[in-house]
């Protein structure tokens, strides 16, 4: 993959990498580029479609994990495709459950780079967090991934994989005989604000993990395609959110070409604090990100920008800073929302976080010029959900101390 030359340049894999016995992880990768896999490994173009058609099906709308169980398909030919594919899942390193029903796994890819993935089950809605990079090239000071040398990009399978493994933890794969309701289109199964028609618990997508996703562009949208496939997991992308920190010349590509909403990392609504805080700022200044906002694609009263906005004491959180943003957020006549997110401090974090009580008047402040400002629950302190922590906590732990709690996991699961 080629990124555009104003990007930052960062390794990336290339999509098909065959593992150590030759075979090829289809994981990641669209219905066309199995057909041409199978065309190339022997079967007429004919055949090569119908199959690959078959097998995308088993792969991301069923979720099957081998040829075997993929029953429409001849068995003498299922073992012609298990010689030759593979259907992969990152690896788990660990996996942690809060008392407030918060999960997060840290996981591996399979050259051997962690990164992690929570799920936050709500009343309403079950969003699973999912990571676009091992470690993120951006240095925002209150955020813990920041901390970490970008090591590299995830591949759509390893993002599609995050998606693809919360579904198997948590037993969400349409069953053989099962009512297939993503047939009765997108407001049957996803009705806005509730649990999707059939009951499942997860229900929404934030690429909020760990990394930049518009720094990963083309990997992101290609993992995401296969999330919102009407055949594949066939999540409407109306639940699917892609949160930047600014990337500003790539904004307008995300809305055309994946078309999910966007949440815009804002923290400050001065060049000084913003520069200091995300120091991507110094490169894209809130004008021009304030514009890119306005020109997204798609935006609506009904489908409004979420700014996030981290309370730090002293530092953004004042009422002066609460009214410039509702000015803001006027001037470039956003149909936003903003989230008001506690920060979570970690150790050697030089912020704090603001008080509860500047957070409600912050809140107040917003809310009563009319743009909603919900103050985010913080989920998880118990098992360090926060962007970027379990992945130190894990380094830190001993080799024994990983593998009692991969016993215990397995004792949990058995
Ligand atoms: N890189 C993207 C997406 C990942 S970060 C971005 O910056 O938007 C997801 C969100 O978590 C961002 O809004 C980020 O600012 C926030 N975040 C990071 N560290 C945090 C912390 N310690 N406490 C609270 N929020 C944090
Ligand atoms: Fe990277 Fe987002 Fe963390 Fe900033 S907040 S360092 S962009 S992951």
């Amino acid at each position: 993959m080629q990124i555009p030359g104003i990007i930052d340049p960062i390794p990336t894999p290339r999509d098909i990498t065959p593992r150590e016995d030759g075979r090829v992880d289809l994981i990641g990768l669209p219905k066309q580029r199995i057909t041409e896999l199978f065309e190339a490994a022997g079967l007429d173009p004919k055949a090569a479609k119908l199959r690959a058609k078959q097998v995308f099906h088993w792969l991301y709308h069923r979720g099957v994990m081998d040829f075997e169980a993929m029953t429409d398909i001849a068995k003498t030919m299922r073992p012609w495709l298990g010689t030759r594919f593979v259907i992969g899942r990152p690896e788990i390193v660990l996996s942690q459950h809060s008392s407030d029903g918060t999960r997060k796994w840290l996981l591996k890819t399979a050259d051997g780079h962690e990164f992690e993935m929570v799920f936050i089950p709500d009343a309403d809605r079950g969003t699973l967090c999912v990571s676009s990079q091992v470690g993120c090239t951006l240095n925002c000071r209150f955020c813990h991934t920041g901390t970490m040398r970008l090591v590299r990009n995830l591949t759509p399978g390893e993002i599609v994989g995050q998606v693809m493994l919360a579904r198997d933890a948590l037993g969400e794969w349409p069953r053989a005989g099962q009512a297939d309701l993503s047939a009765l289109g997108d407001d049957l199964v996803d009705d806005e604000g509730g649990y999707s028609a059939d009951g499942r618990l997860l229900t929404n997508i934030v690429m909020m993990g760990m990394g930049e996703p518009l720094y990963n562009f083309d990997n992101v949208r290609d993992a995401l395609k296969l999330v919102m496939d009407g055949d594949g997991l066939a999540l409407s992308k109306r639940r699917i959110t892609l949160s930047t920190s600014g990337v500003v010349p790539m904004m307008a590509r995300a809305g055309e070409e994946i078309g999910v909403n966007l949440a815009v990392s804002l923290h400050a609504v001065s060049k000084d604090v913003r520069d200091e805080i995300v120091p991507i700022n110094r490169k894209y200044g809130l004008e021009e990100l304030l514009q890119a906002c306005a020109d997204y694609p798609g935006l609506s009263n009904a489908r409004r920008i979420t700014f996030e906005y981290v309370m730090l004491k002293d530092k953004n959180d004042s009422d002066q800073d609460a009214r410039e943003l509702v000015r803001l957020i006027k001037q470039y006549k956003l149909p936003a929302k903003v989230n008001l997110i506690p920060f979570n401090p970690w150790p050697g974090a030089i912020y704090e976080c603001s008080s509860p009580e500047r957070i409600r008047r912050f809140s107040e402040i917003v809310f009563e010029a009319g743009i909603s400002a919900p103050v985010r629950t913080p989920r998880g302190r118990d098992i360090d959900a926060a962007c970027g922590q379990l992945k130190t906590a894990a380094q830190k732990m001993s080799r024994a101390e990983l593998d009692r709690l991969a016993d215990e996991k397995q004792a949990a699961l058995g």
